[in-house]
């Protein structure tokens, strides 16, 4: 019979592939977010780096504008100025006055020389005039003069200590510009780090170092009110100057923006990282179960296959006695598929109606709490057939440590019971032989015991004939008494015969072991005659010393009447050789811790140690035709009755037998 156990396993692929695609999902994501979460702080930094930068080149052009816007307002007074003094020259003092307002107007203005066409120096304000002007101032002059416009000399006396100055010149005609020749120049001088200090404002220089550079990338002028720059944030801006080359360089004093500029972002990279530890714990955790749970899977399906393949039936039991599970085993020892087991509650559908009150008196034990550890029962299949079954109970104990129920393993031993009947049989067979055997062997015995009766019937009834001839020919009346005492006699010598022959076909009749209360003494009487007869035939005085109160025991009584034979027989052949007046059989019986002994003691010639090794083994036998059976027979059978059978020197010489049965409780006081 085949029940659906367990359901097969999914095969593996499916599930491994869902899985997979479970987890790749959110790992993606993951992924993304901390991509995202690295990209976005390295964004704002160039963002900001990018701002700065367009700011920086948004300022620089705005102070551009203001330096230039300064020198060319400057430009304009003295273009206004020299027109002046072309057309109606002021008075000395009046020229001072204005040039003074220039210098107040613009204080990188350090100095104002007024050249007549000569080139001889007509006025001038501030510094002292110098003696020849300067190389630049010279150049820029030759090409002021043919174009009629004012210029700008490259910038000059810078040292690496002192800032340089820049010269305008400015050439002046006469009748408004319009006449050819030249009526003179005015040539301004700037301080070129005046004009930083002064045009610049605070907050500006405050955050970038301003350097104003010649043509040959000298600084010719430095203005560094927070510090020098960085190096990060720089523009280089030509300025305007008709005739010279001046840059204005800006170097933001400001680094590079910080990876981490803001508390936000901090966290957020924080956050994150804690959400990928979290999530490696998490997916470690996840993996760790995953494949305990795979280990499982596997003892389960290891446990589940071993169940499957045993033989022995194992059931699991509730407290309340409720079966909550059963193997395949078990399933096919009663013959009942697993759904009509498990769930169910006693009385069992296996349990035969016969062995009822003995399923319920145990299962009334298992509820409260008590059971027997191993017993054999019968359970019944639903074709009603009965199969004996051994089992085994245990208490079910949880992790814990808790009872839960009980665990029952079962065990089908018909085959046991057939082999253990068939034992049985051969024995009572092989017991039978060995009656029928020492029956052959007592034949001549027993013909000889049998032909006393015979003879002596054959002769009182040959004597009650005579009488009845002798009457008959003297006709004189029949002596009735005479008569009477023949026949009676010849009756009584039948009735022993017919005893002699009736014991001998109880004793070895086939038959069933039957137990019953027997008596010592009866068991004694009923081989009495055959012991005797033997013990005569050898010799042999025979003593039998029995208590006058004996306990009964419950036994076969031909068993054991089998025994007693055995035994005696052995102990009267094992004194053949004893002198004749020592040869002494006594059969004594004694009561002792409950059991009832009977002892064969004999003078024989006691059993040596190499023989008492094999005594009991069948077909051992020291006699040239013994068979060997007798005490292996006898053991078989004293043992069947739950006795023991031993043997011990006897201290006057030879061999005591002894076997001991246990007593009826019931009958201790019986003789
Ligand atoms: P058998 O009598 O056919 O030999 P048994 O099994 O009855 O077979 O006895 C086995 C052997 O045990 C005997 O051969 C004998 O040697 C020994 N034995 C049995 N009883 C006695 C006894 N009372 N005294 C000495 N030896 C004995």
């Amino acid at each position: 019979m085949k029940f659906p156990f367990t359901q097969q396993p999914d095969p593996l692929g499916a599930t491994e592939r869902a899985r997979s695609w479970r987890w790749l999902v959110p790992v993606l994501l993951v992924l993304l977010f901390l991509a995202v979460l690295i990209w976005l702080p390295w964004q704002a930094r160039q963002m900001e780096a990018t701002e700065r930068q367009e700011q920086l080149i948004a300022d620089t052009l705005w102070v551009e504008q203001t330096l230039r816007f300064e020198l060319a307002r400057s430009e304009e007074a003295l273009a206004g100025l020299g027109t002046d003094l072309v057309t109606r020259p002021p008075s000395p003092q009046v020229l001072q006055a204005r040039f003074q307002q220039m210098f107040n107007n613009g204080h990188e203005l350090v100095r104002i020389v007024w050249y007549g066409p000569d080139g001889d120096v007509l006025a001038s304000h501030g510094l002292e005039p110098p003696a020849a002007l300067p190389a630049p101032t010279r150049l820029a002059a030759s090409v002021a003069v043919p174009s009629r416009r004012g210029r700008y000399g490259e910038a000059y006396g810078a040292t690496p200590a002192t800032s340089g100055l820049i010269d305008y010149y400015l050439p002046l005609y006469a009748n408004g510009g319009s006449s050819k020749t030249l009526a003179g120049s005015l040539v301004a001088t700037y301080s070129l780090q005046v004009l930083l200090d002064e045009t610049v404002p605070w907050w500006f220089a405050q955050d970038n170092a301003l350097t104003l550079l010649d043509r040959d990338e000298r600084p010719v002028a430095r203005r560094a009110a927070g510090g020098p720059g960085r190096g990060v944030y720089t523009h280089r801006r030509e300025l305007d100057l008709p005739g010279a080359l001046v840059v204005l360089s800006t170097d933001s004093v400001k680094g590079a923006p910080k990876l981490l500029p803001n508390l936000l972002v901090g966290s957020v990279i924080v956050l994150a990282l804690g959400l990928v530890l979290s999530l490696a714990s998490l997916w470690r955790h996840i993996s760790r179960t995953l494949a305990a749970e795979r280990a499982l899977r596997q003892q389960m399906a290891f446990r589940t296959a071993m169940e499957n393949s045993l033989i022995t039936g194992l059931r699991a039991r509730d407290l309340e006695g409720r079966v909550t599970y059963v193997n395949r085993a078990f399933c096919e020892i009663v013959g009942l598929p697993l759904e009509e087991l498990v769930g169910k509650k006693p009385p069992m559908p296996y349990w035969a109606p016969e062995v009822m009150l003995e399923y319920e008196e145990r299962f009334r034990g298992v509820l409260a709490g008590t059971i027997t550890p191993q017993f054999e029962t019968v359970f019944q299949r639903p074709d009603g057939t009965r199969v004996p079954v051994l089992v085994y109970e245990a208490p079910l104990v949880d992790a814990d440590g808790r009872q839960t129920g009980w665990m029952s393993s079962v065990q089908d031993i018909t085959d046991r019971k057939r082999a253990e009947e068939l034992n049985r049989q051969q024995q009572e067979k092989l017991e039978t032989s060995a009656r029928l055997a020492t029956m052959g062997e007592m034949s001549s015995m027993l013909a000889h015991e049998l032909n006393q009766p015979l003879a002596a019937i054959s002769s009182y009834t040959a004597g009650a004939l005579n009488v009845l001839e002798r009457t008959n020919q003297a006709g004189e009346p029949v002596n009735a008494g005479m008569l009477r005492h023949a026949l009676e006699q010849a009756r009584q010598q039948a009735q022993r015969a017919g005893q002699i022959i009736r014991s001998i076909h109880e004793f070895v009749k086939k038959r069933e072991p039957r137990r019953e209360p027997v008596t010592i003494r009866s068991v004694v009487d009923g081989v009495r005659a055959l012991v005797e007869l033997q013990a005569r035939q050898a010799g042999v005085t025979l003593r039998v010393e029995l208590p006058s109160l004996l306990p009964q025991v419950e036994a076969d009584r031909v068993m054991l009447e089998q025994v007693l034979l055995n035994l005696t027989r052995n102990a009267i052949e094992a004194m053949h050789d004893t002198a004749p007046d020592q040869r002494l059989l006594r059969i004594a019986a004694f009561q002792e811790d409950g059991k009832v002994a009977v002892s064969v003691i004999d003078r024989g010639h006691g059993i040596a140690p190499e023989v008492a090794a094999g005594l009991f083994s069948p077909f051992y036998s020291t006699k040239a035709e013994g068979m060997g059976m007798g005490l292996s027979i006898c053991r078989t059978a004293i043992e069947f009755h739950g006795g023991t059978l031993t043997h011990a020197p006897n201290p006057e010489g030879g061999t005591i037998f002894t076997f001991a049965l246990p007593a009826q409780a019931a009958s201790r006081a019986l003789g």
